[in-house]
């Protein structure tokens, strides 16, 4: 009893050194140890007060557009078998979950007197929600991005100029997410007085992981209270797909203690688990330093960080979150995979059931659900994390239906 209760606490926050069972910790350069420390203080000591909540709570009830809706799917859940509810984080402002972390981080950076966010982004929507987070708490915004992201991410990257965020290429290395990365995180070394990293997912060194993980936990409470009044129940099980685990860890907050209910995590297979493009990091990675933290990494044969190209571009960084991959290494939490071809199928059957056009990561959660129909009970209630909207997916998605 005394154990698990123990297990519980680390599965929710790390310990002092900023641990999930071997996960996290903070491999940085040493100049930054003191900034990571103090970051830690000014949360714990922030985040809890009244006039914080307050702030927090009217930014994203009346910017962002929270609460999300709890939706029951009833056509969707047809094709499943069992009850089945979408969390709406696709009406959220800027169309999926980012904007939670944002707004959380940019109002603390801005308690800590700081003028100034740097990130750093591959698809580009966290730095779209960094953009956004910074002009309404007035702060600059500078986003560090590969030179290929830029090129391929070319209407995020216009939205993110829209907003007066300065876009800096960066062309060492592959010029991809995992040097912007780099760059970003010395950059940071040299102006961190007047400047906070705003980290897009439950990743980097620690407190870095626990913080997103607060500011999402919105999702998980949110949901609690929802399902409660709608089912008078918890529900059987939760879905959600990822690959730093923010939207993920953001809806389960409110359900880890409780092991009634069943937690999945979907990650993005690729064409094929053999494939080069697959991002399967539970499948096919291993332990290794990303972001300044111990993680499941997507690795090459030498041990280089390897990117992955699967058709959701949110779903392409390499490495999973310490807490999600503690929670799968305790057996708490489940985790899938679904393939391109198959997520595209789920986009089919989600606009036709339901009239709604997923984002292609989300779109991962429901092929899972199609493709294991077996897993989930004619009596059971369902919540699937419906973390985005397509839109910004729209051109991949019809290309794949229509051709050009
Ligand atoms: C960024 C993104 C994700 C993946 O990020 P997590 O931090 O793993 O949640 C999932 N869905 C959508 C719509 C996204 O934009």
């Amino acid at each position: 009893m005394v154990k698990s209760k123990r297990l519980y606490e680390q599965q929710r926050l790390p310990d002092k050194r900023g641990y999930f069972g071997k996960y996290g910790g903070q491999f940085v350069n040493e100049i930054l140890m003191p900034v990571l420390i103090e970051l830690d203080e000014n949360f714990d000591r922030y985040y809890p007060t009244s006039e914080f909540q307050e702030e927090f709570h009217r930014l994203q009830r009346d910017y962002g557009g929270r609460p999300t809706p709890l939706y029951y799917a009833k056509n969707f859940s047809k094709f499943i078998g069992s009850k089945v509810y979408l969390k709406r984080e696709d009406l959220l402002c800027g169309g999926s979950h980012k904007l939670n972390n944002a707004l959380g981080q940019a109002l603390l950076a801005k308690k800590m007197g700081k003028s100034r966010l740097i990130t750093e982004t591959s698809a580009g929507q966290h730095g779209f929600a960094t953009a956004m987070a910074g002009r309404v708490l007035g702060l600059e915004v500078e986003i560090f991005m590969g030179i290929k992201d830029i090129a391929r991410q070319a209407s995020n990257v216009k939205r993110m100029k829209l907003l007066g965020a300065k876009i800096t290429p960066v062309k060492t290395g592959a010029g991809v997410l995992k040097d912007a990365v780099s760059d970003t995180l010395r950059e940071w070394t040299s102006c961190s007085r007047t400047t906070h990293y705003l980290m897009g997912s439950t990743v980097g060194p620690h407190p870095f992981p626990k913080i997103v993980a607060a500011f999402q936990s919105v999702i998980g409470k949110e949901l609690k209270n929802q399902i409660l009044e709608k089912e008078g129940r918890l529900p059987d099980a939760i879905i959600a797909c990822g690959s730093g685990g923010s939207n993920a860890i953001g809806a389960f907050s409110s359900f880890i203690d409780d092991n009634r209910v069943r937690l999945y995590f979907i990650e993005g297979g690729g064409g094929s688990l053999d494939a080069d493009n697959s991002a399967a990091a539970f499948q096919l990675g291993k332990p290794g330093i990303l972001h300044g933290a111990l993680m499941q990494v997507l690795q090459d044969e030498y041990g280089q960080i390897k990117s992955s190209k699967t058709r959701a571009a949110g779903l392409n960084y390499p490495g999973r979150g310490p807490q999600i991959c503690y929670l799968y290494d305790t057996g708490r939490m489940k985790v899938g995979y679904a393939f391109d071809e198959e997520v595209f199928e789920a986009v089919k059957v989600m606009c036709q059931t339901e009239g709604l056009i997923p984002a292609l990561e989300t779109a991962h959660a429901i092929a899972y659900m199609l493709n294991h129909k077996e897993e989930f009970y004619g009596d059971e209630v369902i919540v699937l994390n419906y973390s985005g909207r397509g839109d910004k997916d729209l051109e991949v998605i019809t290309r794949r239906f229509y051709g050009d």
